[in-house]
C-alpha cells in the first residue's frame, strides 16, 4: 500500500460558537492542512498518484480559506469552525474528485492538529 501526503498552508481568522473560553474570541491561525491518499496500484510511470493532481483539487478549498474570516464564510454558516469541522468538511470536498483520500489533518500550531478519516471497514 502506498500513502502519499501532500502539505499546504493558509492564516485564517475565527472564533468559536458556542463555547466559553479565548476560542471564543476573534483570533488568527496558520494553519497546516496534510491530505493523505492512499493507493495500491501504481501507473506505467510507477506513481501511484500525481502530486500536481492532488494540488489540482485542494488549493481551490484553501484558497476560499485563506486570508478570510472563517465565520463569515458560507462553508461555516451558522457552525463553529472548529478544525474538526473544517477537517471534515475538506475531507468531504476532497472525496468527490479524489476518492482514495484517506485522512485529512488540521493543525492549528506546530504541536496540535485534528484528523478525520473514515474507520476501516471489514
Ligand atoms: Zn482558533
Amino acid at each position: 500500500m502506498f500513502e502519499m501526503m501532500l502539505e499546504r498552508h493558509f492564516s485564517s481568522a475565527h472564533h468559536l460558537l458556542n463555547y466559553v473560553g479565548k476560542c471564543a474570541t476573534p483570533h488568527g491561525h496558520n494553519y497546516k492542512v496534510r491530505v493523505y491518499v492512499q493507493m495500491n496500484t501504481l501507473d506505467k510511470a510507477n506513481i501511484a498518484l500525481d502530486f500536481k493532481d492532488m494540488k489540482a483539487v485542494l488549493d481551490p478549498i484553501i484558497d476560499r480559506f485563506d486570508h478570510q474570516d472563517l465565520n463569515t464564510l458560507p462553508d461555516f454558516a451558522g457552525e463553529s469552525p472548529s478544525a474538526e469541522f473544517m477537517a471534515r468538511l475538506i475531507f468531504n470536498e476532497l472525496r468527490e474528485s479524489l476518492p482514495d483520500v484517506s485522512k485529512v489533518c488540521i493543525y492549528e500550531t506546530d504541536t496540535q492538529a485534528v484528523c478525520y478519516f473514515l474507520p476501516y471497514t471489514i
